[in-house]
């Protein structure tokens, strides 16, 4: 797929240039980074590796790693190219990540949190025994604590070299969630480009929230192998944020400079606080009321709607 062959080449290091894949701009490295990884011509948003968006979402200095020193082991004895194993440690020294997410404790704009942050660097952000150790951990320090989660997916679906032990972390996951729900706690989740395969089909699905990077590509079969099964053309932007958000899959699609305000407005929401307050913890505080209005009033669109799991028992 195209995405992923861009990603091998936008992972090249060195260079002072990087050409756009959505509009074939050449951006100035620093200046990209600087923004991000969003493209200043046409606001293409880019992979953005875990550590990135954990320093971008939460305050300075209030993330706590857990779990760090999980890591997978070699259960099936798997061999493609290359035998998973030493894959695994190939890996691990490039990245130098244990696997292929992030999690901890944190506070967003002064509101406390349990994050989870997938990183594409890993094997593609592929789920197995560690991303979904992680998070059902991340759910049971959320219960613990009380505090809301959020979770940022980015992930090419399941490790097929964990074969079942990769998909069961689709169930076990879900569960973990079901918990987190009846519990009456808040779940974000943040689907950035890509978030396919088993990922999308259980944890990046099932939360309260469902928020998208803008142009993300979010589906469980690739766009080729449904066109190819379907036999039929697809619909332009099938599969992308603007698409979903329009056809109801999800809540909204926040751009990630954004992403940070918008995440502690829900929050606020969540758990009754003011949420212009929340808007305004670490954002210089408007002069005017008029100010305040205006920067109020896009969160009166984003009150969160009724969890899909609350709709489903309501309407049975
Ligand atoms: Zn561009």
């Amino acid at each position: 797929m195209a995405w992923t062959r861009f990603t091998r080449k936008k992972d090249m290091p060195g260079g002072l240039w990087i050409r756009c894949e959505s509009c074939g701009q050449m951006l100035f490295r620093k200046e990209f980074e600087a923004k991000h990884r969003v493209c200043g011509e046409c606001g293409h948003h880019f992979t953005l590796p875990g550590r990135d968006r954990v320093a971008l979402t939460v305050d300075p200095d209030s993330f706590e790693e857990l779990h760090k020193s999980l890591a997978a082991v070699d259960r099936l004895k798997f061999h493609d190219r290359m035998p998973y194993k030493d894959k695994l440690s190939a890996t691990r020294k490039k990245t130098g990540e244990k696997d292929a997410i992030i999690t901890g404790t944190a506070t967003i704009k002064g509101n406390p949190v349990v994050v989870a942050v997938m990183n594409f660097q890993f094997l593609g952000g592929s789920m197995g025994m560690v991303v979904g150790e992680k998070i059902s951990l991340a759910v049971e320090k959320a219960l613990e604590l009380r505090h809301p989660l959020i979770i940022f997916s980015c992930s090419g679906g399941a490790r097929m070299h964990e074969g079942a032990i990769s998909l069961m972390q689709m169930a076990k996951t879900c569960g973990a969630l079901k918990r987190l729900d009846e519990a009456g706690l808040l779940s974000i989740s943040v689907m950035t480009h890509p978030t396919t395969g088993g990922v999308t089909a259980s944890f990046a699905s099932v939360c309260d929230v469902l928020i998208a990077e803008p142009g993300a590509l979010i589906g469980f079969a690739g766009p080729r192998v449904i066109a190819t099964t379907i036999k039929k053309e697809l619909p332009e932007g099938f599969q992308r944020s603007e698409f979903l958000l329009d056809r109801g899959q999800i809540d909204r699609i926040v751009p990630r400079d954004k992403m940070r305000d918008e995440l502690a407005r829900l929050i606020a929401y969540a758990t009754g606080k003011d949420p212009i307050e929340a808007f305004q913890g670490a954002w210089p505080p408007a002069e005017s009321t008029e100010e305040v209005a205006a920067v109020a009033e896009p969160a009166e669109k984003a009150k969160p709607r009724k969890s899909r799991k609350s709709r489903s028992k309501r309407d049975k």
